[in-house]
């Protein structure tokens, strides 16, 4: 994957941005550094420390469902990509973004219905 981005990082320097190639690869070697490690913990779970926190325990559930429904949670580290593409799931259930939204409006609706009218004036 590093060596697959090395000619766009350098494309990039050559004519948009002077000085970055250096930077984008430290940022591309640092992410998939981190994506590997975590994506082996959550696969060969071995009591290491970070298996305690709950941001773990959630990526990995995030990864768990990735791994029965491929399409979703694309992203390992940070699902937010996921919830704005319309492709993150929970143990709950589907989180789509227009499916929040519409259990917003509901909410509201029902909080409108279940406030008393005001009947003093
Ligand atoms: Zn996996």
């Amino acid at each position: 994957m590093i060596a697959f981005h090395t000619p766009f990082f350098w494309l990039i320097q050559h004519f948009l941005i002077p000085y970055s190639f250096w930077g984008a690869l430290a940022a591309c070697v640092t992410y998939f550094t981190g994506y590997e490690y975590t994506h082996y913990l959550m696969h060969v779970p071995k009591g290491h420390y970070v298996e305690r926190f709950k941001w773990f325990r959630f990526i990995k559930e995030h990864h768990r469902l990735h791994h029965k429904y491929y399409l979703r949670n694309m992203n390992v580290f940070i699902p937010l990509a996921d919830y704005h593409l319309g492709t993150l799931i929970t143990s709950e259930g589907w989180r789509s973004k227009a499916l929040i939204h519409k259990q917003n409006l509901e909410k509201k609706d029902k909080a409108k219905e279940t406030t008393p009218a005001n009947s003093e004036g």
